[in-house]
């Protein structure tokens, strides 16, 4: 079985640097698999460059970045700017985003477009609401995504990208979604992307699963619902629960 990906979005927590670094360290000295897993920390911007001085063997991403690289554009980051910094990765259009910040797919697909000509690795965040999964939308609603979400790309470009599929009613709801549901999305997503891509990039192509990720669930998602690997929120914050999602690399 290939490398599974293990991705953490601490969101806008902790609240001081000294507990992300303490988070952080903790994390990385419960981190026993590299071989079996990619581990990568996501954590506001403002505690980036701190991180990425501890060189551990976890790998850093952003949360987010802008479309343009660089001008008058307050508050914004640029991709340039995380990648000069050492991220590697960055997680683009999360349903939060996507619903408190009005992030449009054209916008999200901006940003792949900009995270991917700077080397870093995006992150592409998928999925319905609960009333969308109610209404049999669920698949209408993640092909305009990725329709949307990766337009004016080249295959070689889209075979780059991680696809995460995060359905909005398991996000930190303790809800998580059945193997069995997940695994039908990623034939779904990979159906999909292979008329767009071709059979010889799609295997290249890997697709988590996020939504109440937890130390109990991973392992099933990894070998009924045959993922990739996790996108983690709220358990990412805790090292022992963590270490578990970690762990079930095997
Ligand atoms: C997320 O917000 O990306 C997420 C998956 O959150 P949680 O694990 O807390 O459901």
């Amino acid at each position: 079985m290939s490398k599974k990906l293990i991705v953490a979005n601490w969101k806008c927590n902790p609240l001081t640097l000294n507990e992300s670094i303490k988070i952080f360290k903790a994390i990385n000295s419960k981190y026993k698999n590299p071989t079996k897993a990619e581990v990568v920390i996501c954590p506001p911007n403002i505690f980036l460059k701190n991180l990425l001085a501890l060189k551990t063997k976890l790998k850093i991403g952003a949360q987010n970045c802008f479309w343009e690289e660089k001008g008058a554009y307050t508050g914004e980051v640029s991709a340039v700017m995380l990648r000069n910094m050492g991220c590697q990765f960055v997680i683009i259009g999360h349903s939060e985003r996507r619903k408190i910040n009005k992030e449009t797919n054209e916008e999200i697909n901006k940003k792949i477009i900009v995270a991917l000509k700077n080397k870093l690795i995006p992150i592409l965040c998928i999925g319905e609401n609960r009333e969308e999964r109610e209404h049999e939308l669920t698949f209408d609603v993640l092909e305009k995504q990725i329709k949307e979400g990766i337009a004016n790309l080249e295959k070689t470009e889209i075979a780059k990208i991680v696809f995460a599929y995060e359905p909005i009613w398991s996000i930190g709801s303790g809800n998580s979604a059945d193997p069995e549901q997940i695994k039908e999305v990623k034939n779904f997503i990979i159906d999909l992307l292979s008329k767009k891509i071709g059979k010889e990039n799609i295997s290249k192509i890997k697709i988590l699963y996020g939504g109440s990720v937890n130390g109990e669930n991973t392992r099933a998602y990894f070998t009924e619902a045959e993922m990739n690997g996790v996108l983690v929120g709220g358990a990412s914050l805790k090292p022992e629960e963590f270490a578990k999602i970690i762990g079930a690399a095997k």
